[in-house]
């Protein structure tokens, strides 16, 4: 084992600069930190402002010695995605970081050496600078598994005749291997709908993907009994992999163990938390709440607003809805109300504009989540052992969704849909005609899950190899 007394090792850590990418990497930024490794965290200015507005992580964080947040040049410009193209931009303006990355590990490495940097599995710029200064990258995608294999086997799904795709979604996706039996064209992440292979969006995330194989190691989020057939595939092509998912859930366990829960209580987002709705959630029943939230990126327009309004509403059941401030197209003229509708929400309903989801999720009034599929959405809910009516919208959301209905039978899929009448029926089969299903399927993984991140679970061993690794690297650039 390092020493770890007299130098600590210090990691650079750079996230694509939006929440649910961010939210993961905080969550890794606060364990390394809790194992007396030094952090330091690239952000953009406008989110670092958004994070003092709306979080106490100035605060939260100045209680681990070795943490600093770094800002990123006014360049590299990222406040609120709203679209792919929005992200896309996010994409290009990052890259302007490269000269200032390299002249910072060429400057910090003058006074406190960098050990690795982690990161984000979508930025090949930093393998470059990695490559050009001597300091190994780690790479960390942050969303699902089974999305990255699929990026990853997009030349043999084009070689196949498979993509660009037919007009009937429903054919089979065939040369995806450990894939076969089960993934339909719809089900492929939403970039693989180009009808134009050269889509911008489409070959970057699948040359970014290809570049894995350049990085040191590649951390996922997500644990071996989740996602272990896809993992066993992802490790033919990329041999060092840690996995080491829920990462929320290591914080759960941490807090549990210290006295003072301030790892738990505190929160990350862009936007402010409203508590309200937790204190709304106190006055209704065990497992009697449908919490609705479509994560930090998605937009819905005004007509599928109304269908999940109605749909909502006309299932009966109690909701908790997040409705994100700007999230909604085509606003004009406001808001049209009926009676029932506003009787329904009056009586069951309960809105915000963003909320501390996990602690929602780990309410004991909350009986299922109607999400857009996001891949932290879903870890918290698998953690929490809440079925799901998935929605996806874009990016890994169409395969995490499949994933959820037809391989962990934890919920419905309603993709490509978007109707009042689906959406009731979704509801009441997930709160009453297949709960039992969904309960025992949910109640399971949930076990795994936090199995996964207890004493000898699997990515439990999987962290503490991470932290070993780059307290042994410390050590060997110390020697260099
Ligand atoms: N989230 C939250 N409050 C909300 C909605 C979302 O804290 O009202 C968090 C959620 O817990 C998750 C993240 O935002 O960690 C969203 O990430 P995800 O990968 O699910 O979706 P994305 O926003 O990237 O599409």
């Amino acid at each position: 084992m390092a020493d770890l007394t007299s130098s600590p090792a210090h990691v650079l850590i750079f996230p694509f600069p939006v929440q649910g990418h961010m939210n993961s990497m905080f969550k890794l930024t606060e364990l390394l930190c809790l194992s007396g490794i030094h952090v330091t965290y690239l952000v953009t200015v406008q989110n670092h402002t958004r994070l003092l507005q709306n979080t106490d992580v100035v605060s939260k964080y100045t209680k681990y010695p070795g943490f600093c947040f770094q800002m990123l040049p006014e360049s590299v410009s990222a406040g609120n995605a709203l679209s792919i193209d929005m992200i896309l931009n996010y994409y290009e303006s990052l890259k302007t970081a490269k000269t200032f990355l390299r002249d910072l590990l060429i400057r910090e490495g003058k006074t406190k050496t960098v050990t690795c940097l982690i990161t984000d599995g979508l930025m090949k710029f930093t393998l470059d600078v990695g490559e050009e200064t001597g300091v190994p990258v780690i790479y960390f995608r942050t969303a699902s598994a089974c999305s990255f294999w699929a990026y990853f086997c997009a030349d043999r799904v084009i070689e196949a005749g498979e993509c660009p795709f037919k007009d009937d979604m429903d054919l089979p996706i065939r040369s995806i291997p450990g894939m076969e039996g089960f993934l339909r064209q719809r089900d492929l992440p939403s970039m693989f709908r180009a009808h134009d292979l050269n889509y911008s969006a489409f070959k970057m995330v699948v040359t970014e993907t290809h570049q894995t194989v350049r990085a040191h190691a590649l951390i996922l989020n997500t644990f071996e009994d989740l996602e272990g057939s896809t993992l066993s595939q992802i490790r033919t092509q990329i041999p060092t992999i840690y996995t080491i998912g829920p990462l929320h859930a290591h914080l759960r366990v941490q807090a549990q163990l210290e006295t003072t829960s301030s790892v738990l209580a505190s929160s990350n987002s862009l936007w402010k938390e409203d508590r309200s709705c937790i204190k709304w959630l106190e006055d209704q029943p065990l497992k009697s709440v449908v919490y609705v939230s479509f994560g930090s990126l998605a937009i819905v327009t005004k007509e599928q607003l109304m269908e999940f309004w109605h749909g909502l509403v006309n299932s009966g059941y109690r909701f908790l809805w997040v409705i994100r401030p700007d999230s909604v197209t085509d606003m004009e003229g406001g808001r049209e109300f009926s009676v029932e509708l506003e009787e329904g929400t009056k009586a069951r309903g309960y809105m915000v504009k963003w909320a501390p989801q996990e602690e929602v999720l780990a309410h004991p009034a909350i009986g299922g989540f109607l999400t857009h599929s996001g891949w932290n959405s879903t870890l918290e809910s698998i953690h929490e052992g809440v079925p799901m009516i998935c929605w996806p919208q874009s990016a890994d959301q169409q395969i995490n969704s499949r994933f959820v209905e037809e391989i962990w039978k934890l919920g419905l899929d309603i993709k490509d849909t978007c109707n009042r009448v689906i959406i009731e029926k979704a509801v009441r089969d997930l709160m009453e005609g297949r709960k039992e299903e969904f309960a025992i399927s949910a109640k399971e993984m949930a076990a795994l899950a936090r199995k996964a991140v207890n004493d000898g679970g699997a990515s439990r061993c999987n962290l503490n190899k991470l932290i070993e690794d780059i307290q042994l690297m410390n050590v060997a650039a110390r020697h260099a």
